[in-house]
């Protein structure tokens, strides 16, 4: 084992861009509040209200879905382009914070799209009508208003302030989507183009504001600036290189700052947030899924239940796999491992280290969907530990076996390892 792996110093490089290395659900609002400590700004880059995340502090669960998680730390906060915004969600967001007195410095770009009522319901029907074969998807109309941003057939936030623009793009657009949703999919039409137009025109009042140029705010200060970027979903519900078409509709790797943002290539520095174990929400492949008593457990320990949709996750062990790709993908400089002390307990622990396709050996994730079922994950087993490690801050101080499982996975990867969480609270981690 190469020291540096494990003596980072804290020497954390910005610009940074964390991003989850598995299907979501990684810890990353919990990362982001940690490292926007540091930072000056953050900045959410890509994704809607159906992305969630959980920061803890002093034992208070705060749960987001649209402002980026380094509002605990009160800094400068920004909604990219590449993000879409159901403002209702958005304002509800707004509200609790304005009720507990954060401060919320928060910039959002004209760019950005936003979900209308019929998004939804489009987005209803459709998950109806492909009946088994559903995405998963929570109903919230974001893949819809997604298609409509690259279809150029969509509102944007510039739209909502100015009362004509709004008029004449509802007036344009309902009519299609009305028949869409009737005539396509069978589905009764209780929308009405007054009303959404009424209620759009009063969000657009209410976030005027927070409205301004980010990509040029960003460009600008990305040099001067320690500024931070949160990735809001996992690197495997990437819309081409995730598990297609169980994924959401956009990029997630780290490379998709630079059109969501809006700025010019550059060194960018990447953090890979690495769950301990694995989970995923909704369907499609996951060839470490635990169907036992151990998955159980761990979904149970690990609360392993949306932040959003409170559906169960399915949980397995990790995946050596999943993790290379990636690291291929968004280029990781250092990792972070969570949720480690939910492994506490469990007499062995398996790490899928390769898997068996069509008689060979491959260490990466298939390109194809279709050899998923003709993957057999090849496992090393380590020795689990008993006591609680929730409480230790020193990594000397870990059960040896903790430390061989996370030594295997840095090894592995060959990334250092900056921080290491063992508990959802901040303090509930060590540096290295
Ligand atoms: P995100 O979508 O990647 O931001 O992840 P979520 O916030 O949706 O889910 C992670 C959950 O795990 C949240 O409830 C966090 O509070 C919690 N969490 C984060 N890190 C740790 C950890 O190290 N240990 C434990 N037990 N929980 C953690």
């Amino acid at each position: 084992m190469q020291k540096n792996l494990l003596n980072m110093k804290n020497k954390i490089k910005y610009p940074l861009v964390v991003i989850g290395s598995q299907w979501g659900d990684e810890g990353k609002g919990k990362v982001v509040d940690l490292l926007a400590k540091q930072a000056d700004c953050v900045i959410r880059f890509n994704g809607g209200n159906n992305a969630g995340h959980s920061v803890v502090v002093n034992g208070e669960k705060f749960k987001l879905s649209l402002i980026p998680s380094g509002v605990i730390q009160q800094k400068k906060l920004f909604l990219a382009q590449g993000v879409v915004i159901d403002p209702k969600v958005l304002l509800d967001e707004i509200s609790f914070f304005e009720k507990r007195k954060i401060p919320l410095d928060l910039m959002i770009d004209p760019r950005v799209h936003i979900v209308m009522p019929y998004h939804k319901a489009l987005d209803a029907a459709t998950e109806a009508w492909k009946g088994k074969k559903a995405t998963g998807s929570l109903h919230l109309g974001i893949g819809y208003c997604y298609e409509d941003k690259n279809n150029r057939f969509g509102i944007r936030f510039e739209d909502l302030i100015e009362s004509k623009h709004l008029k004449e793009k509802l007036a344009m657009y309902f009519p299609q989507k009305k028949k869409q949703i009737k005539l396509i999919f069978g589905q009764k039409v209780t929308l009405k183009e007054e009303d959404i137009y009424k209620t759009y025109l009063e969000y657009g009042r209410k976030l005027k504001k927070y409205l301004g140029d980010v990509s040029t705010y960003v460009g600008v200060n990305i040099k001067k600036k320690k500024v931070l970027f949160e990735g809001a979903h996992g690197t495997f519900l990437d819309g081409v290189f995730g598990t297609y078409p169980y994924t959401v509709a956009i990029h997630t790797m780290s490379g998709a700052i630079f059109p969501y943002v809006g700025i010019a290539p550059q060194q960018i520095y990447s953090m890979g947030i690495v769950k301990a174990y694995t989970t995923r929400v909704g369907n499609g492949p996951f060839p470490t899924e635990l169907f036992d008593k151990v998955g159980e457990k761990i979904r149970e320990v690990g609360q392993e239940f949306g932040t959003v949709s409170k559906r169960p996750r399915r949980c397995g062990w990790l995946d050596l796999c999943m993790l290379r790709t990636a690291h291929r993908l968004s280029g990781f400089n250092y990792i972070t491992v969570t949720k480690l002390d939910v492994l506490s307990g469990l007499p062995e622990l398996k790490v899928c280290v390769a898997y068996e396709l069509n008689g060979k050996k491959i260490k990466e994730l298939p390109a194809s969907i279709h050899d998923f079922p003709r993957c057999k994950p090849l496992f090393e087993i380590f020795k689990g530990w008993k006591s609680d490690i929730s409480k230790i801050k020193k990594y000397g101080d870990l059960p040896s076996e903790a430390k061989k499982y996370v030594e295997f996975i840095v090894k592995e990867l060959h990334v250092p390892i900056a921080i290491l969480s063992v508990g959802p609270g901040r303090g509930e981690e060590m540096y290295l």
